[in-house]
């Protein structure tokens, strides 16, 4: 469906044809709730109402449904809030959020009861006690700017903000994370870029993409820009049903990432946002799907599968793990066709 702006209301979604007329009222009871936004890149892409940029766009009914287990806030920010606007969690590293908004609103998103087009972004007093923070705190070598989307920055905020980390000796590398090249890839513009090496810092750009349809021309052109200008890019995708959790497509996606210089990084299990049990595989789907990418992928189209534990524990690896240890101690490990080997081997001389 081709649309020249960014579709924001179920009347939008059915005068684009993206849902039937008949469904526009159930989905306003969901825009109530979460907010929707589908800009021309991805509307363009949507063939069916179910196919693998729909679901992850456009409001679905199920989303009125929370399970018992889904939480607001479900990987536990709120408990590593200093002040407002960072999320510190590991030693080393902060989150800053900078903005809530979004280019598009994901429907499976971790962070929907926070994310909108109402939210303030971080600003005046606010920013100064964020910055101060991160001022202070020397052992943070890392800083991870996020919301929302922080691509929605002007380039001129962009580059004040890279500026102030420039003058924090501490910190040494900024990691953007973002899903604006993909789905709204005029955004990067060169004056964005530019912005983003001013500095002095080792500048990583966190692409996050889940499908190997979102990598349109225009998404390729904009990582390319960003790549040229030697700034890192590494992935982030959702484990997510009915949209990747199949290996064909997982491994072609993981291929165009690297095709266009991004390292495969995390692939998320889905968090336990409120909602969102349409699109929740089980943790035995993830790691079958994994051993499946380990079977038949270059080494650098393997991300990590990783979860991150309710309660803000933090994001660990969840396998598969090719190593098993018998209660006799004995160790095998199994290669890539699901053949368990004993390591060391007992007899030396077999091949
Ligand atoms: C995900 C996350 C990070 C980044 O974790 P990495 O494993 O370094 O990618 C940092 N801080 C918080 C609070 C996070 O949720
Ligand atoms: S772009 Fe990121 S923060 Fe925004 S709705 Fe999608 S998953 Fe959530």
């Amino acid at each position: 469906m081709t649309t020249r702006t960014t579709l924001r209301t179920p009347a939008d979604l059915a005068s684009a044809g993206v849902i039937g007329p008949d469904q526009v009222v159930a989905l306003e009871a969901v825009a109530r709730r979460y907010a929707i936004a589908v800009t021309p890149a991805m509307s363009k892409l949507i063939r069916r109402p179910d196919d693998a940029i729909a679901r992850q766009f456009v409001p679905d009914v199920r989303e009125l449904a929370t399970t018992p287990d889904e939480r607001t806030d479900p990987i536990g920010d709120a408990a590593h809030s200093p002040v407002e606007g960072i999320v510190h969690r590991y030693p080393d590293r902060a989150l800053i959020k900078m903005v809530h908004a979004c280019p598009v609103y994901c429907r499976f998103c971790f962070r929907r009861e926070m994310v909108g087009p109402g939210g303030a972004a971080l600003t005046g007093a606010a920013l100064e006690r964020a910055m101060a923070y991160l001022q202070d705190q020397t052992g943070i070598w890392e800083v991870i700017v996020t919301g929302g989307d922080p691509f929605m920055l002007t380039a001129r905020r962009v580059e004040a903000l890279m500026r102030r980390l420039g003058e924090m000796a501490h910190i040494r590398v900024v990691r953007w994370h973002t899903r604006v090249p993909i789905v709204d890839p005029a955004r990067v513009s060169p004056a964005l870029v530019r912005a983003l090496r001013i500095g002095g810092k080792a500048v990583y750009v966190g692409l996050h993409a889940n499908h190997p349809e979102e990598f349109t021309p225009e998404a390729e052109t904009a990582i390319a820009m960003l790549a040229d200008a030697g700034i890192a890019l590494v992935s982030q995708s959702v484990l997510l049903k009915g949209v990747n959790n199949d290996a064909v497509t997982l491994a072609a996606l993981m291929r165009r990432f690297v095709e266009n210089r991004v390292q495969p990084y995390y692939l998320h299990h889905p968090d336990l946002a409120p909602g969102t049990s349409h699109f929740r595989v089980t943790l035995d789907e993830g790691q079958a799907l994994m051993t499946a990418l380990r079977g038949h992928l270059s080494g650098l189209a393997q991300p990590t599968y990783v979860l991150d534990i309710p309660g803000g524990h933090g994001k660990v690896p969840v396998g598969p793990s090719f190593l098993a240890t018998a209660s006799d101690g004995a160790v095998h490990v199994t290669d890539r066709k699901g053949v368990a080997h004993l390591y060391p081997p007992k007899d030396s001389t077999t091949p």
